[in-house]
């Protein structure tokens, strides 16, 4: 039974909060369109009165604030006079779509650069709410928006986030949950069941990172042909007892199964094998070893964006890794088999980046003490009288002396162009790199 009904009103802060529609029905409560001090919001009302402590740690959280844009956060508090509370947060913009609606093939990404993209912000987002001190715990295909144009990210159902290792009852859902967590597993040191903590985050973190690239669970291949259907003792078993990475460089007990996941066996192959390794490592050694192996938010960050960095665009539209790691230069387009055509990249502190117009640069390709993978300082342009020369517009405040294969040499403002051409040597402070 909705506490509140269209129309509606009460008092918050003396100001009227009017109810204007139900946004959603969830098992926590109701999420109601709400108008208050003039704006649309969302109005999340429990249905059951809620335990002190997660009220405080509720509280907590909005004293604390957003750990970036990406989330959203529970903004105000607000007591009933039945003793029930709830809380205001801003309303999810219409150009955000769900993640399951992503992964049921409903939407799709604009290409491969943003589907990356959005997987980079949700790295750093979870980077961000860890340094705050807060673990998730309840990661899983619910709480995940994209906007498959522009690959920004946005994060909701945030009730459950707390300091990290505390608990607060939320153990998470199943597929998504570390195994230690699915086993219930008592931990030696403190002797009580482990909880969902920083490390079990990192672990369902890259449970959605593969959801994402794949478009299926690692872990569930040739091992669901032995259960007639999943019930509760067979998830243990595959998610907790016995999980085997679907891609375990030697056990091939659980491989994928032909004809039933075919967006895994498709795309996975086309994946570069250092981001390859990085899920290997969570998903192979990290069932054990929480601590150490499981890939860190950082980690993925820069595998990403190197990922990003080597994207080609072929003439048929699609976007597939160049291959200079793996020395495959004279790959094709895995997905109409040209050849490719000649590409030229720049060579900065061991990193090759694939210019194409609309790529852009990050200060960490510059600097290669910063760990700042987000923040654009050189984006590839066309020139507009004579689209066929490109060029990388700078914003990176720094004097920028380049030279050609001539000898011949400019200085450039650092907001100017460098000019795409082959063989150019450019300086910026102490750093040298090259147009190849
Ligand atoms: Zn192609």
């Amino acid at each position: 039974m909705p506490k509140f009904k269209k129309n509606d009103k009460f008092k918050f802060n003396e100001e009227d909060v009017k109810i204007l529609d139900i946004l959603g029905e969830g098992g926590q409560g109701i999420v109601y369109l709400a108008e208050y001090e003039g704006k649309q919001m969302a109005l999340k009302v429990y249905s059951d009165l809620v335990s002190s402590d997660f009220e405080y740690n509720l509280k907590n959280n909005i004293n604390k604030g957003a750990p970036s844009d990406s989330f959203l956060w529970p903004q105000k508090l607000i007591h009933f006079d039945d003793d029930k509370i709830g809380y205001l947060m801003d309303l999810r913009p219409s150009n955000y779509s769900s993640f399951v609606k992503y992964l049921n093939g409903n939407i799709r990404f604009k290409d491969n650069y943003t589907l990356i993209s959005w997987c980079i912000e949700l790295c750093k987002s979870f980077k961000q709410l860890h340094e705050k001190g807060f673990s998730y715990q309840d990661l899983n295909d619910g709480s995940f928006f994209l906007d498959e144009n522009t690959g920004s990210l946005l994060i909701c159902d945030n009730d459950n986030v707390t300091a990290d290792r505390k608990n607060l009852g939320i153990l998470g859902k199943m597929r998504y949950m570390a195994p230690e967590i699915v086993r219930r597993e008592i931990n030696p040191i403190t002797n009580e069941a482990w909880m969902p903590d920083v490390h079990t985050d990192r672990f369902s973190l890259a449970i959605i990172l593969f959801m994402a690239l794949c478009l299926g669970n690692p872990f569930e291949g040739e091992c669901l042909k032995k259960y007639e259907f999943i019930d509760e003792k067979a998830e243990l078993e595959i998610y907790g007892k016995n999980p085997v990475f679907i891609y375990h460089k030697d056990n091939k007990d659980n491989r994928p199964i032909r004809g039933y996941h075919s967006a895994v066996l498709k795309r996975w192959p086309l994946l570069p094998i250092y981001v390859k390794e990085a899920f290997h490592r969570t998903f192979v050694d990290g069932l054990d070893d929480r601590e150490n192996k499981r890939t860190t938010e950082l980690e993925w960050i820069k595998v990403l964006t190197r990922y990003r960095d080597e994207l080609v665009t072929c003439e048929c539209g699609k976007q597939y890794i160049y291959g200079l790691f793996e020395k495959k230069e004279n790959s094709s387009c895995p997905y109409c088999n040209k050849k490719k055509q000649a590409y030229t990249y720049l060579y900065i502190n061991k990193q090759s980046i694939i210019l194409e117009p609309e790529k852009k640069l990050y200060i960490s390709h510059f600097d290669k003490y910063s760990s700042d993978y987000t923040k654009a300082v050189g984006i590839v342009v066309r020139n507009k009288k004579n689209p066929a020369l490109w060029g990388i517009k700078m914003a990176i405040g720094k004097q920028i002396l380049v030279k050609d294969t001539q000898g011949v040499q400019k200085e450039i403002d650092g907001n100017g162009v460098i000019p795409i051409v082959k063989g150019l040597k450019i300086k910026i402070g102490e750093t040298i790199a090259e147009i190849r």
